[in-house]
Formats: structure tokens, sequence, C-alpha cells
């Protein structure tokens, strides 16, 4: 059993979040309570976009998109790979693509 494992282990038995990753929960969902975000993080989901096809899809200006990336790869929500001059933003999370797909259905949902 490697170190992960006994904290996750240990965090099962505790009554109460330790602060770091009460933090990181809860900066969590500030990144996913905007609609731009969350349209981008969508987007991220189906397939690699750079800035500009990000821009094109959704119909947003590219600074908004830069702008809205860099929060998002703060929260290490997206990830980057540069391609020759361009770069193509990925998402980097299968929990959060989990959170924000059951956040949808549950929107969708009677
Ligand atoms: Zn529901």
């Amino acid at each position: 059993m490697d170190e992960k494992d006994i904290n996750i282990q240990s965090n099962q038995t505790e009554q109460d979040l330790d602060e770091e990753t009460l933090f990181v929960v809860s900066q969590t969902f500030k990144a996913l309570g905007d609609k731009t975000r969350i349209r981008i993080l969508h987007l991220l989901f189906q397939k690699e976009c750079s800035v500009n096809e990000i821009a094109d899809i959704l119909d947003l200006r590219q600074s908004t998109v830069s702008h809205q990336l860099r929060f998002l790869k703060n929260v290490r929500l997206v990830k980057y790979r540069r391609a020759g001059t361009t770069i193509y933003y990925s998402h980097d999370d299968e929990h959060v693509i989990n959170v924000l797909e059951q956040m949808i259905a549950h929107a969708r949902h009677t």
C-alpha cells in the first residue's frame, strides 16, 4: 500500500475534511460555477481544441477563451500541448468530467 492509499483510507474514517481537500474542492466548484467555463470544459471533454477552435465553436472572443483557459489551468482542469505554433487544450481530469456529466444529467432530468 503506498502513501496515497493510506491517505485515502484515513480520509474515509475522518468526520471532517482536511483544509487542503476543502480548499481544492471549493476552488473546483468555483471553477465550475461559470457558464462560459462550463461550455469550454464540456467542449474539451469531447475533443482537444486550440483557442481559435474554442472561440469559433462557442462563438466567444479569443481573449475571453484565453482568460478562462488560464483559470481552468490554474485549478488543473485543463492541460495543453504545443504543436508547432499552435497550443491545443484538453481536459485534465476524469473525476471532473464525471461531476459535470452528473450535473448536466441532473439539470435535464424531470
Ligand atoms: Zn438529479
